[in-house]
């Protein structure tokens, strides 16, 4: 008998899980792996934020806190996304979580009934198709590629509806192509849905400060007719270089919002009282307190492309947002390198590892299969050196 419940054998062992324990393997050998694979700033968390915490803790804060968040941190979000959004939420729509990723998963758990569709524009963040089954949701993977910067169309996107379809999922700025919505962008994707009054949009915007354009961030929810079904999903862990601390959060129809409430005060309860102190501090600084972390991915990006400009077979675009880079390797599959062939982008993505002593992310995890991500919150040093390796690894 299966002693394990079926939802749980229903997930995909995660493909980064293999060539995570390969790269510590390696490491053990004493190998010196580069890692171009993490999610994560390689900043440290500003002082003004690290002062809040400790402040917090030596003003005794140290008991549950509400549910769905303090009341002045829920304020703070509400400010925050008027300032940087131009969206009016109150506190009855607002719900702080134990990382953008509890969030995602209230989200679904509260909105998904077996058997619902969820849309998600290929390649989307690693976790969206897993939590959705978790949820009983029926993944449905749309595909885009680099030549249209990895957007969907509307005509993807309608093509893609059908009447089980129960929400569409995607991020902007994206994890993992660095692809960015335009107002435009996004506004051609809510005509598709007007059709579709039912279906409800995760607009998932951790990356929203991380973007290289004039243009700015737009918000799916800033459109009249689509506020009232998105959830705007954001959190401090990329901007704030606050991964460890453990802070999402969600602006939502209150009917969704109070359902998360309900969910996570069963599941986890407040999310940890000291983080959410210092959040208050992250989110009600001015965003120049920050700009020397984006202006510092922003070179790097162009350190990274250039770089890669001359690695055969690996084809780029320029992502314009959030710090990952994701080539179109499918050019060399098929070819063998130092004996090794290379079949698919987590062939790749291994060979790299072992060979170059790189470690990189297949696409495969992320739904593209034609891909690999390299992160470049990595020093310009390890970075060129990197590259380096790979180039050599392939010549
Ligand atoms: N959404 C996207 C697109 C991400 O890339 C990540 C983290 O990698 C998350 C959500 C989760 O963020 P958090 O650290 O707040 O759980």
């Amino acid at each position: 008998m299966n002693k394990l419940s079926d939802r749980i054998n229903r997930l995909e062992t995660s493909a980064t899980l293999a060539m995570a324990a390969k790269g510590r393997e390696l490491k053990a050998e004493g190998k010196n792996i580069i890692s171009l694979s993490l999610g994560e700033p390689d900043f440290n968390t500003p002082e003004f934020i690290k002062d809040a915490a400790i402040a917090a803790i030596n003003d005794n804060y140290n008991k549950y806190t509400p549910v769905d968040g303090y009341d002045d941190l829920k304020q703070a979000i509400i400010n925050k996304f008027k300032r940087d959004n131009n969206l009016n939420y109150d506190k009855s729509q607002i719900v702080v979580s134990t990382g953008a990723k509890q969030s995602l998963a209230n989200v679904a758990m509260v909105c998904i009934n077996p058997g619902d569709e969820v849309i998600l524009p290929c390649p989307y963040w690693v976790s969206y198709k897993d939590i959705v089954k978790i949820a009983e949701g029926v993944p449905v993977e749309v595909p885009t590629t680099i030549e249209t910067d990895f957007k969907m169309t509307p005509q993807q996107l309608e093509k893609a509806i059908t009447p089980k379809t129960k929400m569409l999922w995607f991020s902007s700025p994206c994890n993992p192509s660095g692809m960015l919505y335009s107002k435009e962008e996004l506004r051609a994707l809510a005509d598709v849905l007007q059709k579709h009054p039912d279906i409800i949009v995760v607009s998932d915007e951790i990356y929203e400060h991380i973007n290289f354009t004039a243009n700015g961030h737009a918000s799916m929810a800033a459109f009249d007719d689509m506020y009232e079904r998105t959830v705007t999903v954001n959190g401090v862990s990329k901007a704030f270089a606050m991964t460890g601390w453990r802070i999402g959060y969600i602006g939502a129809p209150s009917y969704i919002a109070r359902a998360c409430n309900k969910i996570q005060g069963q599941f986890t309860s407040g999310a940890n009282c000291i983080a959410q102190r210092a959040t208050i501090a992250a989110l009600e600084a001015p965003v120049s307190k920050i700009s020397f972390m984006i202006d510092t991915f922003k070179e790097r990006r162009k350190l990274i492309l250039d770089l890669l400009s001359d690695v055969p077979g690996f084809k780029c675009n320029a992502p314009q947002g959030a710090f990952y880079v994701f080539p179109d390797v499918s050019e060399l599959y098929g070819k063998s390198f130092r004996g090794k062939t290379i079949n698919n982008a987590t062939d790749l993505s291994m060979y790299l590892l072992e060979e170059a002593e790189v470690a990189t992310v297949t696409g495969e995890a992320f739904g593209d299969a034609n891909c690999i991500r390299l992160s470049y919150a990595a020093s310009e040093k390890e970075i060129t050196q990197a590259i380096q390796q790979i180039k050599a690894a392939l010549s």
